[in-house]
């Protein structure tokens, strides 16, 4: 499989200089509105424009097959002379002699240019040189595959599978949390059993952003899987600090890539694009094909009025919808929402308003700590009113540290304290930013609300802004603390008292806009369950996207596509891995199933020891049970459920059963009837038979 080696290698980036460090700090951005400086550091594609005329009103697309080719003559413009040379030399591919020599030479040089660069500097892509326009009359174009192993039907554990032949690109690699039927899971990854057996094809994962449903399972899935990673710097520092945590087999090669590159995968191209998330450095990702670009929309949102100035790139965005879309997959997490997702700057504000109102009084805001930005405004808004930040709960202190440390953050000199420095402060002086705002047992807002913390005493003077909206699922947590908190005599601020959360996801309008700019042939909606999937339908039907070329997928299931149809076909192996402890996958639906039944029902577990050779009872049978009745008032019933298995058993023996599995089985069965008949209550029953 790895004869070719060009098409095996992913060229992978230089280590980026770690001087040029983040340019990006905080500034005011509306000022600039209009004139969006998007990208500032990228030369905008100078491309003359032969398309002009065709950019109609969104429409679905005339066959992509036809646009491709156009835009494949118009980026004949701006090639570099090793490219003009590699498509001379392809012209020369019908004659008959220099044909063997032409391919050997064009690949060569296709080769030599393939390393990511920025865009706008390189003009055409190398591939379609080596690979496709070249072989392209004889031989039609390939299949091209996409699959999602999670983030279909359910939330989380997000990671899509992008192949065309010989090449799969991998994006985004994400867990799941439990639900209420995995008890004792700690957490759930995909099955990622398709890409281990086609481990030699894989040619890398693609990193959209840094939260946790999308890069969570990477140290699990390392362990069996040997792929380099790309992402933007703020995604690959977060992954670092977690494959810390994790020793891994092997070291694992983690490239970064800045939003505007682009990174070659075999036959295909990942161009990063930069959007707006609730988390810096979020990416989405169109990857390049020879059947046409496969748009990945990531997780994101329009903000025209961002912290760090950096707008969605709707520009390029744009760009890419004249280039011709053959597939958009789109987050929906938000899809049944109307209207924009607003802007994070309106947190900034409803912060300040909290700050103006509770001068006197000390604040514990908790947010999540991955969002970069709203833990700037928090910092931000302290340092203006005076306040010192002490920072609580281990990625908190993460997360700031690697943010400010990469650029992303801007620390005001002297403003953060550590906790132990407080007591130096008056209460008003001090805000105090920790993690918890979903409720989480361990978490320290949770320890302060329930008084469990060593460090942080609650006073009734004491005001908890909650900034953050529950996960689905998360209510009833959050609420055990504001409970606590709120009979603590502490004041609690929410999202449904003040503005202080905002959504990181696109609302039907942002998804729309993203349509009309990407004017994709086929569409599938990604990241959630079915009613956001088929919110996600919904939309595109309404921008006029023909419902047959919608697919609402699963998880597994193959949609194919060709140069003109595509078509959901086929599945490979998909499903939930849980994670418990150490244990990867070893807990399956067996053990979920006794797990739940014990949590329901408890357990009774019978001992004895008998004497085969003379079927005789030499101890026992005794009955331990663990929450199935209080066995202080439960007496008699122990006792008669012995006497019924003593008879069971002495029955057994007498009769010469000598099969242990028998024996149980009879034992289980007889305790099970008497149990069933004087408790309704159903207990797994374990007997333990002993043999001397
Ligand atoms: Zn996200
Ligand atoms: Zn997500």
């Amino acid at each position: 499989m790895a004869k070719d080696k060009n098409k095996n290698e992913i060229t992978a980036k230089e280590p980026k200089d770690q001087s040029k460090k983040k340019k990006n700090t905080p500034r005011a951005l509306p000022k600039k509105e209009g004139k969006a400086d998007i990208n500032e550091k990228r030369n905008a594609p100078k491309k003359s424009a032969p398309e002009k005329k065709d950019a109609p009103a969104f429409k679905v697309s005339a066959p992509q097959h036809k646009r491709r080719k156009k835009a494949g003559a118009k980026d004949l413009h701006g090639m570099s002379a090793a490219q003009k040379e590699a498509a001379r030399l392809i012209s020369l591919e019908n004659k008959a002699e220099e044909k063997k020599q032409a391919r050997a030479h064009a690949a060569e040089l296709a080769s030599k240019v393939s390393s990511p660069e920025k865009r706008g500097k390189r003009s055409e892509p190398p591939v379609h040189l080596k690979s496709h326009r070249h072989k392209g009359m004889k031989k039609p174009l390939g299949k091209l595959k996409v699959m999602c192993l999670g983030g279909l039907m359910e939330i989380g554990k997000n990671m899509t599978v992008i192949e065309y032949e010989n090449d799969i690109v991998v994006v985004d690699c994400g867990l799941a949390f439990p639900d209420e039927e995995m008890p004792g899971v700690d957490l759930v990854i995909p099955d990622v059993s398709y890409l281990i057996q086609n481990a030699d094809r894989v040619r890398g994962i693609f990193i959209t952003h840094g939260h946790e449903d999308h890069i969570g399972a990477i140290p699990y899935v390392l362990q069996q899987l040997r792929a380099p990673i790309y992402g933007t710097r703020l995604s690959l520092g977060i992954i670092e600090g977690k494959l810390e945590e994790h020793s891994l087999p092997f070291h694992p090669a983690l490239h970064t890539v800045e939003a505007g590159e682009t990174v070659t995968a075999g036959a295909m191209r990942v161009e990063f694009i930069h959007v707006n998330h609730s988390i810096a450095d979020a990416c989405a990702l169109a990857i390049h094909t020879p059947l046409g670009i496969v748009y990945h929309s990531g997780d994101f949102k329009l903000d025209v009025s961002p912290l760090d100035g950096q707008i969605m790139d709707l520009v390029r965005i744009g760009e890419l919808g004249k280039e011709g879309v053959k597939l958009l997959l789109c987050e929906s997490t938000n899809a049944e929402r109307a209207g924009f997702t607003p802007s994070e700057r309106t947190v900034g504000s409803s912060l300040e308003r909290i700050f103006q109102q509770y001068e006197s009084r000390r604040l514990i805001i908790a947010t999540f700590s991955s969002n970069v930005h709203r833990v700037q405004q928090i910092i931000n808004a302290s340092y203006r009113h005076g306040r010192k930040v002490a920072v609580l709960g281990r990625s908190m202190i993460n997360v700031i540290g690697a943010a400010s440390e990469l650029g992303y953050m801007d620390l005001p000199d002297g403003v953060l304290i550590d906790v132990s420095e407080m007591k130096r402060y008056r209460p008003e002086q001090i805000t105090l930013i920790t993690t918890g705002s979903q409720g989480e047992p361990m978490s320290a807002l949770y320890r302060i609300a329930f008084s469990e913390h060593k460090d942080v005493k609650l006073a009734s003077s004491d005001v908890v802004v909650l900034s953050a909206h529950a996960i689905p699922g998360n209510e009833k947590l959050i609420g055990k603390i504001v409970n606590a908190l709120v009979q603590g005599g502490v004041k609690v601020v929410n999202d449904s008292v003040e503005d202080v959360h905002v959504s990181g996801h696109a609302c039907k309008e942002e998804i729309k806009l993203l349509m009309a700019l990407l004017r994709p042939e086929y569409y599938m909606p990604i990241h959630g369950e079915a009613r956001h999937l088929y919110a996600g339908k919904e939309i595109g039907e309404f921008m006029g996207i023909p419902p047959a070329n919608i697919f609402l997928s699963d998880i597994g299931k193959v949609l194919e596509i060709d140069a003109d149809k595509a078509m959901l076909r086929g599945t490979v192996p998909s499903g939930k891995v849980m994670v418990d402890g150490a244990g990867v996958g070893d807990i399956g639906s067996v053990v979920l199933r006794d797990r739940k039944h014990l949590s329901e029902d408890g357990l009774v577990v019978v001992v004895a020891t008998v004497d085969l050779s003379e079927s005789m009872i030499m101890s026992g049978p005794d009955i331990v049970s663990r929450g199935f009745v209080y066995v202080k008032e439960s007496e008699e019933l122990m006792f008669e459920a012995r006497c019924i298995v003593a008879k069971t058993l002495d029955g057994c023996l007498t009769r010469g059963m000598h099969d242990f599995v028998e024996i149980k089985a009879k034992i289980r069965d007889d305790l099970a009837k008497f149990i069933y008949k004087q408790t309704k209550r159903k207990p797994m029953i374990l007997p333990i038979i002993m043999d001397l």
